[in-house]
């Protein structure tokens, strides 16, 4: 089975002001879908066709070094952005309960402290990457990645990405990239990413 273009689960504009309509339509309708594109006809007619993308990306040291940065990169692009989607939603914002929120004020001190060091990590990321909240060996970690690289290729659970490449935020902040990570938080979707930190230490 090829790999599918995911429905956005919002409308294009569900996310402004912080995120403008326009941005959301060609990020998700062209750069997104060329990942998916680019990926599947990288894949086929290899043994890895019929594969999932997780386990594509758990196994990037086996995929034919023909096709491996291509594999690598829009295999990639489209886990990411199949996450980045869902954690984020017209009704965000707020403080995460739980046990993830627990799990961040032990981790982090707090969910303002945990704000500005995946931000950080976003802002001090040069040229396009992404800043991620993970699951590591059961623990909460922030790290960033170049690329397309995903922290699941790792051997981490991400649980909340943030793109940081230009075409996520060019059009409503131009260079302001911190403008951009501050004004994410207003639409991250704390239910989704709880319901992903408790699969990952289920
Ligand atoms: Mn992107």
């Amino acid at each position: 089975m090829p790999f599918e273009l995911p429905s956005l689960p919002y409308a294009f504009d569900a996310l402004e002001p912080q995120i403008d309509a326009m941005t959301m339509e060609i990020h998700h309708d062209r750069h997104h879908k060329a990942y998916v594109d680019n990926a599947n006809a990288a894949l086929a007619g290899t043994a890895w066709e019929d594969s999932s993308v997780e386990e594509v990306l758990t196994n990037l040291d086996q995929i034919p070094d023909g096709i491996r940065m291509a594999v690598r990169n829009n295999a990639g692009g489209h886990w990411n952005h199949s996450l980045f989607w869902e954690v984020m939603g017209p009704d965000g914002g707020g403080d995460p309960g739980g046990a993830l929120g627990a799990a961040i004020a032990s981790t982090f001190g707090s969910v303002e402290d945990l704000k500005a060091k995946v931000s950080d990590a976003g802002i001090k990321r040069f040229g396009s990457g992404w800043t991620w909240l993970v699951v590591s060996g059961g623990a909460l970690d922030v790290m960033s990645t170049p690329n397309q690289d995903t922290p699941l290729s790792e051997g981490t659970r991400p649980i909340l990405g943030i793109d940081v490449w230009e075409h996520a935020y060019y059009l409503g902040y131009q260079n302001k990239r911190p403008a951009y990570l501050e004004a994410w938080w207003n639409v991250v979707n704390w239910d989704a990413v709880s319901a992903r930190y408790e699969a990952a230490v289920s």
